[in-house]
């Protein structure tokens, strides 16, 4: 089996990476360990913003690049076809709140400042845009028109879908196991479940299983521990459908008070997560620990919409514990891996909002040997002592 491209992991990542590679006519195939989008990528808020993101200009500007990304393959394909709701963001505050206005609206001036699509809007306009909210009267926001959320499973395996029409492979229950390289190093081949596959270029798109992958792939311990990512963990609770209504109609976040994020699911229901609930559970706890924070997010949800069943469905509800691939910095890290040609990784948060973008840079830079001006503050050059 010989490929121009293998990228492993078949997340959001890896998939929309074999993507523009297959576009840019590489011969790709992606080998992915269980099945497609098993990973965070299923177990993910999906916002696609930049709006959380503006205290490096640089960081920012990559993830509006990302909404761009999303935006063509929506003029090309279609919303529906990549599971996209392009409904926009809300961040609710109080003007009576002087502490958490004040940092909601310094977001707005900066956001306008790089010029992302944002505006405030007054309480008459809010209840307009949601209107099953419980509202009080002093009640304004920050609306990001351009940003979406997203079916990521489904985005996933579209994705996959289009790698196999334009001629590539995609590979599930596969795993990469070890690399096969010459002497100087440049790689040559990828051992698998499925036997060898010959190629010089190699991705890694593993997601939190970065650091252990880069590992067994060398035979390099070091990665495992010296990769500059943390994982951390994070619950959604997803309730069952809300039918006839849709309590809510895009991505809402909720300044002062009890933290809440909240997002109408695809499946007709509410995903629902917080901040600080995400540090009261792990990947193994167990249903019943899970079912106890949960109940405390049904209850904060119940509070703002009063249509909405709260605690009483947490036994209809479903429940995801995700595991965040955070760099050090918080920022992506995408590049060849120093010291090892042919090698090249993306490792990153916000891997929903980034996968068109840093998926089409990484192309370029396999294609052409030359990595993009954008990529450049991203690549793993930027550690110390990796190579
Ligand atoms: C609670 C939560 C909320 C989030 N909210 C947002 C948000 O609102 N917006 C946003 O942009 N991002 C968000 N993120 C982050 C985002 O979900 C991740 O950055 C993204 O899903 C990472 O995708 P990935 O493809 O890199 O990893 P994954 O989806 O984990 O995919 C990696 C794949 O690699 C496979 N793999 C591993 N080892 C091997 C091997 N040896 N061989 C073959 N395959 C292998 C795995 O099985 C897996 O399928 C959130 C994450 C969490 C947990």
């Amino acid at each position: 089996m010989n490929f121009d491209a293998v990228v492993i992991g078949g997340g959001i990542v890896g998939c929309t990476a074999a993507f523009y590679l297959a576009r840019r006519g590489q011969k790709v195939a992606v080998v992915e360990q269980d099945k497609l989008a098993c990973g965070t990528s299923s177990k993910s808020f999906a916002w696609i913003n930049g709006t959380s993101k503006t205290a490096d200009e640089d960081y920012h500007r990559l993830n509006a690049l990302g909404l761009t990304g999303y935006a063509e393959l929506a003029a090309e394909f279609g919303e529906k076809a990549l599971g996209l709701n392009p409904a926009g963001s809300l961040q609710i505050v109080r003007r009576g709140d002087d502490t958490n206005i004040k940092t909601v609206r310094d977001k707005l001036d900066q956001l306008q400042a790089y010029g992302y699509p944002s505006g405030w809007v007054d309480n008459h306009a809010l209840r307009a845009l949601e209107p099953h909210l419980s509202l009080p009267d002093d009640a304004e926001g920050l609306f990001a028109m351009g940003d979406m959320n997203l079916d990521a499973p489904k985005f996933v395996h579209f994705m996959a879908e289009q790698v196999r029409t334009l001629g590539g492979t995609v590979m599930e229950g596969c795993a990469a196991r070890s690399l096969e390289a010459r002497d100087d190093g440049q790689v040559t081949g990828l051992l698998t479940d499925a036997g060898t596959m010959n190629t010089e270029t190699i991705l890694v798109a593993a997601g939190p299983g970065t650091p252990e992958v880069l590992s067994a792939l060398t035979g390099y311990d070091g990665f495992a521990a010296r990769f500059p990512m943390r994982k951390v963990p994070g619950l959604l609770v997803r309730s069952p459908d809300t039918s006839p209504h849709q309590l809510v109609r895009r991505v809402v976040y909720f300044a002062g008070g009890p933290e809440l994020h909240i997002l109408p699911d695809f499946n007709g229901g509410l995903k629902i997560g917080a901040d600080d609930t995400d540090g009261m559970v792990e990947p193994d706890s167990s249903l019943d620990d899970v079912k106890r924070v949960a109940a405390i997010l049904l209850a904060r949800a119940q509070e703002r919409l009063p249509g909405f069943a709260g605690p009483e469905c947490v036994d209809d509800c479903t429940f995801t514990i995700g595991v965040r691939p955070y760099p050090a910095d918080g920022h992506s890290l995408a590049g060849p891996l120093p010291g090892a040609p042919g090698l090249f990784v993306i490792a990153t948060h916000s891997g929903i909002t980034l996968s068109p973008e840093l998926g089409r840079l990484m192309a370029d830079l396999i294609a052409t040997g030359r990595t993009p001006d954008t990529l450049q503050p991203f690549t793993l050059s930027r550690i110390e002592g990796l190579g």
